[in-house]
């Protein structure tokens, strides 16, 4: 019935579907930015097992994204396809996702894709995240900061033109050295 050796057998099969999970979860592209995955966006939090259930929580990029609703969607099928079902997907709002959970991988794709990486923001960011809306719309050289380099010449020559680029997460700005139009992920 119970035997270790059936224990065993029944171990190897939860880990080996919470491994499929967990891949499968990291898979999913961002809708916003296609080129990096959840994992690359440091929002893939945890994938558990909770009695029988895959539990996968993931967190937003900033509360109130329109994408959150398509990622929660997207890591839903991607699980169904994986086959990893009974599973959960849950939204954690706590601690809040910061642009510094962004790994070294997604920071180099997000710069091959044309989109200067956000600076990092180091600790002082949860005193930040309280301050949200100022920091959401105040100026890099408000907050200290340098200005982004180029991701095309790296170049950090370059000037803020619209404090919303392609999406509310990114700022428009533009080299001065290579004329070079380019999205500035804002650190968050
Ligand atoms: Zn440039």
């Amino acid at each position: 019935m119970n035997a270790p050796g059936d224990r065993m057998l029944q171990d190897r099969i939860l880990q080996d579907r919470l491994m499929r999970a967990r891949e499968a979860a990291a898979r999913v592209c961002d809708p916003e930015i296609p080129s990096l995955t959840l994992e690359d966006l440091g929002i893939l939090r945890t994938v558990d097992l909770e009695d029988d259930r895959v539990v996968v929580t993931i967190v937003p990029t900033y509360t109130g994204c329109p994408a959150t609703d398509a990622i929660h969607d997207d890591v839903r099928s991607a699980l169904t396809a994986a086959g990893v079902a009974p599973f959960e997907v849950r939204i954690a709002l706590a601690p809040a996702w910061s642009s510094d959970w962004i790994t070294a991988e997604g920071r180099a794709k997000l710069l091959h894709a044309g989109i200067a990486p956000p600076a990092c923001l180091g600790p002082s960011r949860t005193e930040q995240a309280q301050r949200s809306v100022i920091r959401f719309t105040s100026h890099p050289r408000d907050r200290g900061q340098a200005e982004p380099a180029c991701p095309r010449c790296g170049s950090t020559h370059t000037e803020e033109l619209s404090e919303y680029g392609s999406t509310a997460c990114k700022s428009l700005y533009r080299c001065r050295a290579c004329a070079e139009p380019f999205d500035y992920f804002k650190p968050y």
